[in-house]
């Protein structure tokens, strides 16, 4: 066993036991490493001594010793550094990832919200019948998807033809923006496609032909691309909407004059009892009715008596608050709602009426023609507590102004 062989082999394969134990501990791995090259030159003394080339060995073996060292850096002296190291790293890196995630997630939950609330807006419009409660969500929907509240939308008007745009839709500060006429003003007429103006983003909706509506938008996070965006998307639900108003409003409003039908007047009749008996205030009612309107249409035809009619309702118009209503209530009577008036005030106004037609001078060609019509009065709450009573108690009023000579105001309170 004693042999030269063997002997020089450990020697050269100590530095690999260093490093193979060295995996382990460092320094122990090189202590042993060490402990077998000096036992192994020990055995091998002999050689030594007869000037085998061990000198070399030498040098080779502690540069290996030295080596395995190095390569087992860190291990054995704190055995657990590396590994929480290691840890540490993989932690941080899960935690860049998750923050990633979350970055994300936020992104797709912003994208979501406004995806729901276009979506929610366009079905809102294609299946309302009431356009005018879903005018109230619609406006929510508008401040969810550009986040500001400060957001409206602006509609072609009722009467077919019209120009004008009303307000329609509106979120919690859109009263704070600038008016139509000043929106107008500011984009230099009304805008052909979205556009950023100071301050405020427009998107013009339209869906075939003309323009539809007016989106207008401050604050949050719009700019003209996504407004126009959502002004497209709603664009064929809005129109499905203002085609229903218009067939609602020509329900209600009488083809010739332009006047509420009686069935509409009927209902601002109750409507401003309920207002008027809620806040403790007053109203008017009076129904004016023109004086031998049959001798005229029979005298000058029917289509001078529809002149007549219309100029009639167009005088009426004029002559009382934009706050009150005028209807058409039968063939050549109309009637007039006045809310808050008191009953002096709707004899005054009656009569001022009743002078002015007096004063009119209706032609159609070369005929000229005048006429006068007959007023009564009702006032709530003096007359009458329910609709019904106040109409016939104006109906009586009308009917004593007839009798007496016409051309005359009959207030119901001094029959
Ligand atoms: P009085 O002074 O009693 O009110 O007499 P009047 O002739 O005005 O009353 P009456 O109720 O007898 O006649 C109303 C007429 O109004 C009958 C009809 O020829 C006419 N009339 C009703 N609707 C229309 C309409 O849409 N166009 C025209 N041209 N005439 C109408
Ligand atoms: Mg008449
Ligand atoms: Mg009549």
């Amino acid at each position: 066993m004693n042999r030269p062989e063997l002997w020089t082999a450990a020697a050269a394969a100590s530095p690999l036991l260093s490093y193979l134990l060295g995996r382990f501990s460092r320094w122990g791995g090189l202590a042993a490493g060490a402990a077998l090259f000096a036992f192994a030159s020990f055995m091998l003394a002999g050689e030594i001594s007869a000037g085998a080339p061990y000198a070399a060995l030498a040098l080779w073996t502690v540069a290996a010793l030295a080596h395995s060292v190095i390569l087992n850096g860190g291990a054995g002296a704190s055995p657990d550094r590396s590994r929480l190291e290691k840890k540490l790293a993989r932690a941080l890196q899960l935690e860049s990832e998750l923050s990633l995630i979350k970055t994300e997630t936020a992104l797709n939950a912003a994208g979501e919200k406004k995806s729901v609330a276009v979506y929610s807006a366009v079905k809102l419009l294609s299946e309302t019948v009431e356009p005018q409660s879903a005018a109230k969500q619609l406006g929510k929907y508008l401040s969810d998807y550009f986040e500001t509240e400060e957001a409206v939308l602006y509609m072609a008007g009722n009467s077919p033809g019209s120009a004008e745009m009303e307000l329609f839709a509106q979120g919690a500060r859109g009263p704070a923006l600038p008016s139509f006429k000043e929106i107008l003003a500011l984009a230099g007429g009304f805008p052909e496609q979205a556009l950023a103006v100071p301050g405020l983003v427009l998107a013009p909706v339209s869906a075939g032909s003309g323009p539809l509506g007016l989106i207008v938008l401050r604050g949050g996070t719009q700019n003209a691309e996504s407004a126009g965006r959502f002004a497209g998307e709603i664009s064929f639900a809005l129109k499905r909407v203002m085609l229903f108003r218009q067939v609602e409003w020509l329900s209600l409003t009488d083809g010739l004059t332009g006047l509420w039908r009686r069935n509409a007047l009927d209902e601002k009749i109750r409507e401003e009892l309920r207002r008027a008996a809620a806040f403790k205030t007053t109203m008017g009612f009076m129904i004016a009715d023109i004086d031998h309107f049959k001798h005229l249409n029979d005298t000058y035809g029917h289509q001078f008596g529809d002149a007549v009619l219309r100029r009639v309702a167009q005088l009426l118009k004029e002559g009382v608050y934009e706050t009150d209503f005028v209807g058409r209530y039968g063939g050549e009577e109309f009637g007039i709602v006045l809310p808050r008036a008191d009953s002096a005030g709707v004899l005054r106004k009656a009569e001022t009426i009743r002078a002015r037609m007096e004063a009119e001078v209706f032609s159609q060609g070369l005929e000229k023609v005048r006429l006068t019509v007959s007023i009564g009065i009702a006032h709530f709450p003096r007359d009458g507590r329910a609709p019904e009573e106040l109409v016939a108690r104006a109906d009586a009023a009308l009917y004593a102004a007839k009798e007496s000579g016409r051309n005359r105001v009959m207030d119901a309170g001094s029959l």
